[in-house]
């Protein structure tokens, strides 16, 4: 084999290499775009029937929740410490979004 060919093989892929990596670089930016909107859009709404909303006795409206043993009046999902308004979501349920009148046993207080 010549220099050249030795060369060209080894500049070759060095170069695509170097091209590969500038095209994901510029994609960066609009994944995070992208996977900002689908969390602030996108998140399917929590169902009652959901096993652990279900343990926590989760309801989508205060006056579903009055009828569940330990609930108390003006606690609801949007004062909860674990809602996050953003995305209507809830830290234990990461997957989904919650009414933002919704209640579960799970409500904590935010902190004053
Ligand atoms: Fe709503 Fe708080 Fe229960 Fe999450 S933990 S479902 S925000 S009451």
């Amino acid at each position: 084999m010549s220099d050249k060919l030795l060369d060209r093989e080894y500049h070759g892929p060095s170069r695509r290499r170097f091209l590969q990596m500038a095209a994901v670089s510029a994609l960066i930016p609009l994944l995070n775009l992208t996977s900002r909107q689908v969390r602030a859009d996108g998140l399917p709404p929590l169902e009652e029937s959901n096993p652990t909303a279900l343990g926590l006795s989760y309801k989508v409206s205060q006056e579903e929740a009055q009828s569940v043993e330990g609930y108390e009046p003006g606690r609801k999902c949007e004062n909860c410490a674990l809602y996050t308004p953003e995305n209507n979501g809830c830290r234990l349920f990461p997957a989904n979004s919650v009414a933002p009148d919704g209640w579960c046993k799970a409500w904590v207080p935010k902190p004053s």
